[in-house]
């Protein structure tokens, strides 16, 4: 077994577990004896992790079910100006906490701090006592929690490729294609486009030959990257969930290519041209996921694109415009729908939690006293949230920041890496 990027042979001291869809952005298929050690950890490190940089905000509203680590919490700015941190439970906090001075007659300094949880309130409290007179534990007692919704909208930048992200999606798609049995020295026009430039991430700052996603000129002969996006048609017959992940691979029906396409969040879409002559025995193999629940997804797919219709998508003859909106709006639509949903029951949660104070048992029957009481606790909560629905939600408080809005970013660019 030699590796499918380097050839080098692969014994039990350079194997290595390859994720075929990145594990940070919730990929849980696993193959082994396909990457050496060495090139899964570089190609992990340069060319994965800008993938999934790019597709942190989508792994955090959909708070991705991982191999390992929570999903890092991105900053995000609203149209006025706010600065907010999205935090991986989909909810919204302050970026800083604040820490307010202002001096009193009698040297008396009255002293004003909105901490992001309590144990932040409580250091920085401490940190105070230090200098004034604070009994900090009596502080803590007495701050309040406070939630707010946004009346601004929310600005997020949702870039998608480059040279490192191009990269990963062709990995994922030769990866896959080995593992089911996929002889990869046939796919030539991935592994001359993996292999050149941006090899080692000593390499890094070399100028890699292929600049950026949007320069392809030519079909995939070798000098030009072989994948873009695709957004056509969509090779799914029916799909099965608007949020998902797929790779599938075919060289049915496409005149002698081995073709693979690449789905991300169910609106990042890439065609990639594995091979332009394809000599293996044919091949039709898809997998899907639904990254919010780890759960595999059955689909039926067909990509039978002629040679013609590679050289023309890549060449950008096509107005993608109309299919990449309508992709990204129904994923949004779900994004944003989640995070109310999120909201709403934490709210509920809060006034039955409130009306567990005041005495009721859990199982214990509810009185007509009880009943008015919850109605009061959940319209005390629910009215402010449902006036301010069309606006973006967030709590600034001391206790974990709740609440989301859709981001005011329609369809992302191309960006350069
Ligand atoms: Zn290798």
């Amino acid at each position: 077994m030699s590796c499918i990027l380097c050839d080098c042979e692969i014994d039990q001291e350079n194997d290595s577990v390859e994720h075929v869809i990145p594990q940070a952005i919730g990929g849980l298929l696993k193959v082994k004896s396909l990457l050496c050690k060495g090139c899964n950890g570089w190609t992990g490190q340069e060319w994965d992790s800008t993938l999934c940089d790019q597709l942190n905000w989508f792994s955090l509203m959909f708070q991705v079910v991982r191999d390992r680590g929570a999903v890092p919490s991105m900053p995000i700015s609203t149209l006025s100006g706010e600065e907010l941190l999205l935090l991986n439970d989909g909810s919204m906090t302050m970026r800083r906490p604040i820490f307010e001075k202002q001096p009193l007659e009698d040297s008396k300094t009255r002293i004003h701090i909105v901490a992001r949880d309590k144990l932040e309130a409580k250091r920085m409290l401490t940190g105070a006592s230090r200098k004034y007179r604070i009994d900090v534990d009596e502080t803590l007692r007495n701050a309040s929690t406070s939630t707010h919704y946004l009346q601004s909208p929310v600005m997020v930048n949702l870039p998608f490729g480059g040279p490192r992200t191009g990269r990963s999606i062709v990995k994922t798609a030769l990866v896959y294609a080995a593992m089911q049995g996929v002889d990869a020295t046939l796919c030539g026009q991935a592994r001359r486009y993996l292999l050149q430039g941006d090899r080692h991430p000593d390499a890094a700052t070399a100028t890699p030959p292929f600049t950026r996603l949007d320069t392809i000129t030519g079909g995939g002969d070798g000098d030009v990257p072989p994948f873009d996006y695709y957004y056509t048609k969509d090779p799914l017959t029916e799909r099965p969930s608007v949020v998902l992940h797929s790779v599938c691979i075919s060289s049915r029906g496409s005149e002698g290519q081995l073709l693979a396409y690449v789905e991300y969040f169910g609106c990042h879409r890439c065609l990639v041209l594995l091979a332009d002559d394809y000599a293996g025995p044919e091949v039709h193999a898809g997998y899907l996921i639904d990254p919010r629940t780890g759960d595999a997804l059955q689909a039926d797919f067909k990509l039978g694109i002629g040679k013609a219709e590679v050289r023309s998508l890549f060449q950008r003859e096509y107005d993608e415009i109309e299919g990449r909106t309508a992709a990204y709006n129904s994923v949004m639509e779900v994004a944003i729908a989640g995070s109310f949903d999120r909201e709403r029951e934490r709210l509920v949660e809060q006034a039955w939690q409130a009306l567990g104070k005041s005495g009721i048992k859990e199982g214990e029957l509810l009185t007509e006293v009880h009943i008015a009481q919850l109605s009061r606790e959940l319209a005390e909560r629910l009215t402010p949230f449902l006036l301010a629905h069309g606006h973006l939600a967030s709590r600034a408080g001391s206790e974990i920041q709740s609440g989301a809005s859709p981001p005011s970013a329609g369809v992302p660019g191309h960006t350069p890496d």
